[in-house]
């Protein structure tokens, strides 16, 4: 049977879909996928041997299907984090983030429901949506105060008309880097009242200080769902642990959808190992943060328009034609992400020698690589 034929066998809604394919290239400056440039520190690497050691005799059996001590772990460490006061019960946690969005559409999304969310934000949301059939609407951020920040009235008047099943935020937002005010998840909270409201917060952690979790909205609102991830400023995307925050009465329900022992041991021991020492996992956000902002101020000076960014990224506006700068930046061993936005560029922020790297390439570009304005 051929591809083409195999093609017609599937699901008729998937069969003008396209998978998530960010490239994966062996190249000397890798600035495109927001993961951390530093690895694992030698401390952890030895914590997480142990932990595994301990683990490795017993993996004849199934893993504890609860995870309670990662759930223990994850619940103080989020309590530590954001001030709010979170028990076991109420994370959730699964093989990466986009793993716990999965069981989320699962759980409240499919055939017949609606899940909206405010592009331009992760490409993942819609397709996870879709994935179990979900009917997925594109709202639009549009707010008079810049392109991408989403607008807290148009959102109310979207999260209305829709009435959806789930509707999906993302703060700080990738790919746009800004954060969310929380009045803005309370008002579409009120306003899409049979929805599940999921918060993305992969970013958190390098938002400007004071920004505040909508962990702390979480109290007496049992459709609301707060999602992490070990991958960006944990330095972890490697190990595929991301979780949620919610009411015990949602978590329960998400046993319903999740293959049974969907973590494994290993999985649960390296976390826990990492859990062990947040600190130091967490200790070049300060410095990933300087270097993002000497990418703002850099490609400022070069005459390109950079976004404001809570996030471990930037995404730059200026270019003639995206795809085009792209591929003359890979020529020159530097990846970097085109997000489908005509006209920008999103750029992870790494280590200070790759900064150095990528704003001399930028440099390197000619006139015709800018836009016209
Ligand atoms: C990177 C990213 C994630 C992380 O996904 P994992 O599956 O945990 O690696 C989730 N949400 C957003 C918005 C992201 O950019």
């Amino acid at each position: 049977m051929t591809g083409s034929s195999l093609r017609e066998l599937l699901r008729d809604d998937l069969r003008d879909q396209t998978a998530y394919g960010a490239p994966q290239l062996d190249v000397p400056v890798a600035l495109n996928t927001n993961e951390s440039s530093y690895p694992v520190p030698a401390a952890v690497v030895e914590t997480i041997a142990r932990r595994v050691g301990a683990v490795a005799s017993s993996l004849n059996r199934y893993p504890d299907r609860e995870f309670t001590e990662l759930r223990t772990a994850l619940a103080a460490y989020l309590t530590r984090t954001t001030g709010t006061a979170l028990v076991a019960d109420q994370l959730w946690a699964g093989n990466g983030s986009n793993e716990v969005l999965s069981h989320l559409v699962q759980a409240f999304g499919g055939q017949g429901r609606t899940a909206l969310g405010f592009t331009p934000s992760y490409s993942m949301h819609p397709i996870i949506a879709r994935s179990v059939g979900t009917t997925w609407v594109d709202g639009l951020r549009g707010a008079p105060s810049g392109v991408f920040d989403l607008d807290l009235d148009r959102a109310v008047e979207q999260a209305r008309e829709t009435d959806p099943h789930l509707v999906f935020l993302c703060s700080p937002n990738n790919p746009t880097g800004t954060s969310l005010s929380l009045d803005v998840v309370e008002a579409v909270y009120d306003a899409a009242p049979r929805a599940v409201v999921v918060v993305d917060e992969a970013y958190t952690e390098f938002a400007r200080p004071g920004t505040p979790s909508a962990t702390t909205l979480l109290d007496g609102r049992e459709r609301l769902v707060v999602t992490r991830t070990m991958s960006k400023a944990f330095a972890f995307a490697g190990v595929r642990l991301g979780y949620l925050a919610a009411a015990a009465e949602l978590t329960e329900l998400l046993r319903l959808v999740r293959l049974p022992y969907h973590l494994s041991s290993v999985t649960q021991a390296v976390a826990l190992a990492a859990l062990e020492h947040a600190d130091e996992m967490l200790a070049m956000v300060e410095a990933i943060k300087t270097e993002r902002d000497r990418l703002v101020a850099g490609v400022t000076d070069l005459g390109l328009t950079p976004v404001p960014s809570d996030a471990n990224f930037v995404l730059v506006g200026g270019f003639a034609d995206a795809h085009t700068t792209w591929q003359a930046l890979l020529e020159q061993g530097v990846l970097v992400r085109d997000v489908g936005i005509a006209h920008h560029l999103r750029i992870t922020a790494g280590t200070p020698a790759e900064t150095e790297a990528v704003l001399a390439a930028l440099a390197t570009l000619d006139r015709s690589h800018r836009q016209e304005r």
